[in-house]
């Protein structure tokens, strides 16, 4: 019987099973997808390059624990990323506008960094235009649907550097080492006995001391993964309070290059809706697209095509029609909102809720123990929060099986 099972294998997952090693405690990995990495992937296929389905920047890079791994292990980071470029309704913003609408948007996540009120952020700023599309890309719910004392405390220091090579491969790379079942997906968790779980999947159950869970809270609040007994009140209130947000992502080939000397991130506020374009990212022949909040959600409904179709109708409208007769017609799409094991893109905390990351992340009588990026509350929403939740798990369930001394076990 191994001491832990982690349920899940993406950022957070995998830091704990590092963890776990170097503590010298027993585990199994149960990972329901086909592969690794969670909403941290990087897809080097389809395109003839890297393109990351999740998680592409390294926030706070200073402050940021995988940007010395990625230094370790040679995968490329741009440490001086070009300023992001803003446009409203297809166009372009330049000179004194741009410099506008720069302090709108500072002067919108100033204002609540400063709150002191768990409302909602809507009640700190004046809604629409490009603060709320930043706001949209950051959060992926409108600033009506987020508690403004979570968000304060979100931690985004310096710069974000994008990971060239993908943040994906950089998670994998990483946990080279760690051994995962793939396709095993867990369908109940009992945990009535003080002296072991029971961790079930349809290739048989495996028992263990404890468990650590790191599924997203969009998958927790569903019926495809049970606790029996059922989790406490307490805990079933804090995944309600931390529903997921919406940001989906359409990478498209091109073959040669429509944007002229234009490269790097654009951001834009479409009709009240969120988007952002990275333009042929270290030279290659791929414009990504990343569409934020619900409309996200109901775009990604409507299928490729249609993200496709405004895809080509937004850049068009930026750019020139030339982009339609530069697509190779290949194209990479994540939809996270309709993913089983995701159920969208990150967690956020409701308005009134401020102390929900912080009862998400309290174990149930020291058997059950949760980890992932909704359950950091500085850099919640980041892969580097998933990561240090994981390895804070992992610490905590050994202590909990081994006493004060198993960060000692070898
Ligand atoms: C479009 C998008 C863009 C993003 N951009 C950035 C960015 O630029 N920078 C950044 O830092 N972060 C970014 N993020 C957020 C970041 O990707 C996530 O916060 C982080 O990867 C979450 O890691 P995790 O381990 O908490 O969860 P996950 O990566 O979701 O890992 C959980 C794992 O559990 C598995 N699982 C689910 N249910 C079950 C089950 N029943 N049984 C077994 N396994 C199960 C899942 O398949 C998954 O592998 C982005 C996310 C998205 C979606």
């Amino acid at each position: 019987m191994p001491d832990i099972v982690i349920v899940g294998a993406g950022a957070a997952g995998l830091a704990v099973a590092r963890r776990l090693q170097s503590l010298g405690v027993s585990f199994v990995v149960l990972e329901a997808r086909s592969r690794i990495g969670g909403r941290a992937f990087t897809d080097t296929r389809t395109l003839g390059a890297p393109v990351d389905l999740g998680g592409h920047w390294l926030h706070s890079p200073a402050l940021n624990p995988l940007t010395p791994l990625a230094e370790r292990y040679g995968i490329r980071v741009d440490r001086s990323p070009g300023p992001t470029r803003l446009a409203i309704d297809g166009r372009l913003l330049s000179g004194a506008e741009l410099e506008v609408a720069d302090a709108g948007i500072a002067d919108g996540f100033a204002r609540i960094a400063a709150a002191r009120d768990d409302g909602a952020v809507s009640e700190l700023v004046r809604e629409g235009g490009l603060f709320e599309a930043a706001f949209l890309a950051k959060q992926g719910v409108p600033p009506a649907g987020c508690s403004s004392i979570d968000f304060a405390r979100y931690v985004w220091e310096g710069d974000d550097w994008p990971v060239l090579d993908g943040l994906g491969a950089l998670v994998a790379r990483h946990a080279r080492s760690v051994l995962v079942e793939l396709d095993t997906p867990v369908t109940r968790i009992a945990w009535h006995s003080r002296e072991r779980v029971a961790v079930e999947t349809p290739r048989g159950t495996v028992e263990a001391r404890a468990v650590i869970v790191t599924v997203p809270t969009g998958v927790l609040a569903g019926d495809d993964l049970r606790f029996d007994p059922p989790l406490p009140g307490w805990k079933r209130q804090a995944v309600a309070d931390l529903p997921m947000g919406s940001c989906n992502k359409l990478s498209l080939g091109l073959a040669g290059n429509p944007f002229g000397d234009i490269a790097g991130p654009v951001l834009m506020a479409d009709s009240g809706r969120s988007v952002e374009f990275l333009l042929r990212e270290d030279g290659r022949d791929v414009v990504t697209m990343m569409v934020n909040g619900p409309f996200a959600k109901d775009l990604a409904a409507a299928g490729a095509p249609a993200m496709i179709d405004y895809a080509v109708g937004r850049l068009s409208a930026l750019f020139g029609s030339g982009i339609r007769s530069a697509l190779t017609g290949r194209h990479v799409l994540a939809d996270w909102d309709h993913d089983p094991w995701a159920v969208g893109c990150y967690a956020v905390a409701r308005p009134g809720a401020a102390a929900a990351r912080g009862a998400l992340a309290r174990p149930v009588e020291e058997r059950l123990f949760f980890a992932g990026e909704a359950v950091h509350d500085r850099y919640m929403g980041d892969v580097h929060g998933a990561y240090l939740s994981g390895e804070a798990a992992a610490d905590d369930a050994a202590r909990a099986i081994f006493g004060r001394n198993a960060a000692h076990r070898s």
